[in-house]
């Protein structure tokens, strides 16, 4: 596995690669790994034969400081889990490769105005930014998100599909703790009953589909019964919990076709996001979470 640092250097080697007719997958990460982003990885390579991770802790994204500078990193370590899991080149740029002098960015209208965007301002600019920017150096067959973000996968399949950036997004399920807790490099900062209560976010998932299940279809009763569950595991702060249209993320007063559950709180000081898809398919309807 190669560690590349610099734009020069990987695209050299990508560009070799190319001539070899190889297919490029594309993983982007902020690091300190687990199975979540591999399994990225795995989706990845099912696609394509040549498998590229950044990472790089994206400062432009954080709209708290304090957030970025724990942010928690351990390159060795994400170099061989990346390893392990067939990532064939590592990209690990630092601040002054990505950003130097930036002027541009890019940004999108109405989708960031809900859920994360409504609470962590400029957070998805300097997403989109790094993403554009990564896909511009790397230039993808194919790139794995996270249903995880549920938010960025969609606002980043918009992004490609308004720019015609040459690159099919896919969206990776999920992966989970055995007591349901998302995975996410954030978790490391859950201390004690933080963590234990932390699952309540889960459950309120599970809440959710139960009701859905028989009949209730309703943000003005999903709403709170979810509230309730996430508030009977002690959060710090709710930061949101909504009810949006898949391909808008504007809020609706009861499920469409394709409709996104999402869920934000604070567990001590460590923001946790989560969320479920709803499709109605007939009568019926499905929950992917
Ligand atoms: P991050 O390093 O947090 O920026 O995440 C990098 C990628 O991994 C994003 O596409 C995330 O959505 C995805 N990801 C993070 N956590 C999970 C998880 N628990 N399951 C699946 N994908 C995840």
């Amino acid at each position: 596995m190669m560690i590349i640092n610099t734009i020069a250097e990987l695209r050299k080697h990508i560009a070799s690669q190319r001539r070899n007719n190889k297919k490029i997958g594309f993983v982007p990460t902020m690091g300190y790994l687990h199975e979540g982003h591999l399994s990225l990885v795995g989706i990845s390579r099912q696609h394509s034969d040549y498998q590229v991770m950044s990472i790089f802790v994206n400062k432009m994204q954080f709209n708290d400081p304090k957030d970025y500078t724990t942010y928690p990193r351990d390159y060795e370590r994400d170099f061989a889990l990346a390893k392990g899991a067939g990532v064939d080149l590592v990209f690990l740029p630092d601040d002054s490769e990505m950003y130097q002098n930036r002027l541009t960015y890019v940004d999108i209208e109405m989708m960031t105005d809900h859920l994360c965007g409504a609470t962590r301002p400029g957070h998805f600019r300097g997403v989109l930014t790094v993403v554009a920017k990564l896909f511009n150096i790397v230039q993808p067959d194919y790139a794995v998100f996270g249903q995880k973000d549920i938010q960025q996968a969609i606002i980043i399949q918009k992004m490609v599909k308004d720019l015609d950036f040459p690159v099919t997004i896919i969206v990776a399920p999920i992966i989970r703790e055995p007591d349901g807790l998302a995975m996410s490099s954030r978790n490391v900062h859950l201390k004690g009953q933080d963590r234990s209560n932390a699952v309540s976010i889960y459950k309120s998932l599970q809440k959710a589909e139960e009701l859905i299940q028989q009949g209730v279809v309703q943000s003005y009763a999903l709403i709170p019964a979810i509230t309730d569950v996430i508030t009977a595991g002690k959060p710090k702060k709710i930061d949101y919990v909504s009810v949006v249209d898949y391909e808008t993320l504007q809020p609706i007063e009861s499920l469409k076709e394709k409709s996104v559950i999402a869920v934000a709180a604070f567990f001590g000081p460590t923001r946790l996001i989560d969320n479920m898809i709803v499709e109605k398919k007939g009568d019926a309807y499905t929950c992917v979470y």
